[in-house]
């Protein structure tokens, strides 16, 4: 049974700690110390019990998870550790006892933002219910110096600036410097054959990198099972002052330095989208390399052999991201332990499994032969070796057919295809969505899927519910526990469907309103003083908030609210439900579109916020910085979820997800996980619009024409040219309405927003309508929480569990 801490005990040992690690008195201490020295104590308990689940686990030698990925989003860790490990309520009351604001000791801690968005931020939650689920996984991936970039609007426009944040929340990694591994970069490749014919090879010249772990102990929900988050740092191999010999060596040793420093400086800051540049495949190198060579050391240690390997062990790869883990595993299986290739390729094809997270091209990683080459010559061996075999392969099943070799070739025209050489060697494959899943099948892997249509599963997308209910929304807690039978609904997340018996008991759901109404306040308050903006807590809180994409479409949202805004001001008494239109989206550095239209945002809320006729009635804000911490204060207080993707292109989603547990009704495509909530919740609790995944298909085959739209719809028109013009501050958006309406360098209106804009418009007013009956939209919200239970995290590992891993996940 778990040691109960008591409020007592844990005052003494952050005090202890605040002695001894930084020399003060509670009297001296910063909120900043005192982050920190809970942070410790906690660590202590975590530390004590990942001893014993190691134990555990090598005693019953358990075949265990790998899980790659080189984003993990983590955010806060100091609240939601101690949750999970049962002692929040004392922690917050020795805080307090000490003299300190719990609340403002935990906004003291700086977001583990390793991440860029929902694929970052799926790692963090699977990684919470692998263990709470008790399956002896670790994830692993690159410590980077700076996470995610914080954004400041300054005049309109987003500002990237650097997020230092080891400075405060390193009190999280514990190093484990003899755990160092080393990983080789460049050279060349010698073969050396023996009088007996033998053959091995020979790494000549390159360099060295060392990966140091710094590992993050990752706390499970009601249980004592702890795993880890492994974090590579990176290091150079030589102290700079050993080659001061001569000038040449110095500089030398300083550029290797850099170099071997640089890998882990920083987390590259695009979403759904590649650039071939050296640094990122030295990053996914270094990592697969470094977490590779841990795991067969440790296998080695412990079974004396890598025979029994994919027995042991399941590789788990988020994306195509960590891809040259196969080469890599190949590579030690070939030359350290001198194996076959036939017996090593069976070992490698029994241990990987790939998630694919996109369908769009862009996306695609197509790494160039050359930089593979130059900088991984052995790696590049194997993959040539690997793409022969395979077209071999693929010439026999499809009968020399060569547009299907080509499409499905490892290696083509100078490039790398991951995602080919991910089901070419992966023994499972699987989408994050039922439609998403189901492209890949019907298109975009059609051909080896007729191959091996046992290799494709679905497992769609969950979230740590613990996370995203219960800790950030401690009211509606608090009526779950009442209505569907107290806390089982924490391990339990379908117990979630008893909250249905109330859809009709207008007290339950008076209070669901009263909850969401103190949220929403509770929000306004919290961007008040951020920003000194007043948020109308009377108004639908209506929010899009994820990163910016075209894809995601938040510029067909800036059309509806321009249309609403110039109807206000034609019309006085046009009918309307008051909205305030939240926004909060990153765009990568060097997306221009896309930090244009943060711009637009940022112009349109301006020009709304100041005119008399949308006062009380029509509010837009942009929200700063959007990461997870202020996800966790959003997702409470929101009313309408906006999740308006192009049909097709939106592999799963997970913000809708949130949305959906806190209460929120969505508007939406049917697209990615939206088409299973859709399902759950009928057409009666959701507000769909929009072209289907196949009707979008079948538009463009047709030559779709944004321009007929534009035409014939004389609200749209008003739109497209109001941006075109810009609002109040003279700010002009032609760049982004020509692509719309002409398109540039590409299709014109490539997402299709004004296809969909006129079924949009509708469901927004039907939103509007329905948010008047207050019966009927808090009965709606009760639905969606009531059904939303599977869409928790534990249910989607449990998949992974039963239906790639092989591994048993904890009975309850
Ligand atoms: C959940 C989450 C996302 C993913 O949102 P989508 O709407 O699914 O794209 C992105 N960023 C943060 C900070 C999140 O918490």
């Amino acid at each position: 049974m778990a040691k109960k801490y008591t409020k007592k005990e844990l005052e003494q040992q952050i005090i202890g700690k605040l002695r001894r690690n930084f020399g003060r008195e509670v009297e001296e201490a910063t909120p900043v110390h005192m982050f920190r020295a809970c942070a410790l104590v906690l660590r202590d308990i975590m530390s004590a019990r990942e001893l014993e689940t190691e134990s555990r686990i090598r005693d019953s030698h358990a075949r265990q998870v790998h899980y790659l990925s080189l984003e993990f989003l983590m955010g806060r860790s100091l609240e939601k550790n101690a949750y999970n490990l049962g002692v929040l309520p004392q922690l917050k009351e020795a805080v307090e006892g000490l003299g300190f604001s719990a609340p403002d000791l935990f906004e003291v801690e700086p977001d583990a933002g390793l991440g860029n968005g929902g694929l970052g931020r799926l790692a963090a939650c699977y990684l919470e219910s692998m263990t709470t689920l008790e399956i002896p996984a670790t994830g692993y991936s690159i410590c980077y110096e700076l996470g995610l970039f914080k954004q400041k609007i300054v005049d309109g426009q987003q500002v990237e600036l650097p997020d230092n944040w080891l400075d405060v929340a390193d009190c999280w990694l514990i190093p484990k410097v003899d755990e160092t591994e080393r990983v080789h970069f460049g050279g060349e490749v010698r073969d050396i054959w023996g009088e007996d014919g033998s053959h091995r090879v020979a790494y000549v010249g390159g360099s060295d990198v060392l990966a140091v772990p710094k590992d993050m102990e990752i706390a499970g929900y009601g249980t004592e099972h702890v795993n880890v988050l492994r974090l590579w740092d990176a290091k150079s191999p030589t102290p700079l002052d050993m080659s001061l010999f001569s000038r040449g060596e110095y500089l030398k040793a300083v550029e290797q330095q850099a170099m071997a420093e640089s890998i882990a400086k920083i987390l590259y800051p695009e979403d759904n989208h590649y650039e071939g540049k050296s640094l990122r495949l030295k990053q996914q190198y270094f990592f697969v390399s470094a977490t590779v060579q841990c795991i067969c050391r440790q296998h080695k240690a412990e079974y004396g052999t890598l025979r029994n390997f994919h027995q042991k062990h399941v590789i788990q790869i988020n994306d195509t991201h960590p891809t040259l883990v196969i080469p890599e595993l190949m590579r030690i299986l070939l030359d350290e332990e001198g194996y076959g290739w036939d017996e090593a390729w069976h070992i490698v094809t029994h241990t990987v499994a790939y998630t694919n997270h996109t369908i769009m091209v862009e996306a695609l990683e197509r790494w160039p032969q050359q930089l593979i080459e130059t900088l991984l010559p052995r790696v590049w061996q194997i993959l040539v070796e690997i793409s022969n075999r395979y077209q071999a392969h693929l010439n026999e099943y499809f009968h020399g057919d060569q547009s299907k070799v080509r499409d499905l070739a490892v290696i083509w025209g100078g490039e790398v295809r991951m995602a080919n050489l991910c089901v070419c060697a992966c023994f499972a494959v699987n989408g994050v969505s039922a439609l998403h899943s189901d492209i890949l099948k019907r298109e975009t892997f059609h051909d080896v899927y007729v191959q091996t249509p046992e290799k494709f599963k679905n497992v769609t997308n969950g979230i740590d519910h613990r996370r995203w209910l219960s800790e950030i929304n401690p009211k509606l807690d608090a009526l779950i526990r009442e209505c569907a039978g107290g806390d089982a609904y924490l391990l339990q997340p379908e117990k979630l469907v008893q909250l249905e018996r109330y859809k009709e008991d207008a007290s339950v759901l008076n209070r669901l309103a009263e909850i969401k109404a103190e949220n929403k306040r509770s929000f306004a308050g919290y961007v008040a003083r951020e920003s000194g903006v007043l948020l109308n807590t009377d108004a639908i809180f209506d929010v899009q908030v994820k990163r910016l994409h075209e894809y995601k479409r938040q510029l067909l949202n800036v059309m509806h609210i321009t249309y609403l805004y110039q109807r206000l001001k034609a019309d006085p008494h046009f009918e309307f439900t008051p909205r305030v239109y939240l926004f909060g989206a990153k765009a990568a550095p060097g997306y221009s579109v896309a930090k244009e239209i943060i711009h637009l945002i940022n112009s349109l809320a301006a020009t709304v916020n100041a005119d008399p006729a949308c006062k009380d009635r029509l509010q837009v804000v942009f929200l700063e910085n959007y990461r997870v911490s202020l996800a966790e204060k959003l997702m409470p207080a929101s009313e309408l979820s906006e999740q308006i993707s192009t049909a097709g292109k939106e592999a799963s989603g997970t913000g809708n997800m949130k949305f959906m547990m806190n209460g929120a009704l969505t508007i939406g495509t049917l697209d990615g996980a939206n088409v299973e909530m859709h399902q759950q919740v009928g057409d009666e609790n959701i507000f769909l619009f929009g072209l289907k995944a196949n009707e979008v298909a079948e538009k463009k085959a047709k030559g779709y024409r944004s321009y007929e739209y534009y035409m014939h719809d004389e609200f749209l028109k008003a739109v497209i040219d109001q941006i075109t013009r810009g609002f109040d501050d003279g700010v002009g958006y032609a760049d982004v309405t020509n692509r719309l309406l002409f398109g540039k360098g590409g299709p014109a209106d490539e997402y299709m927003l004004l296809a969909d804009f006129e079924s949009y418009r509708e469901a927004q007013e039907r939103a509007g309508r329905t948010y008047r009956d207050p019966g009927r939209w808090n009965r709606m919200a009760l639905v969606n929480i009531a059904r939303s239970g599977i869409f928790a995290a534990d249910r989607s590992i449990r998949e992974y569990a039963r239906n790639i891993w092989d591994v048993p996940a904890k009975k309850l």
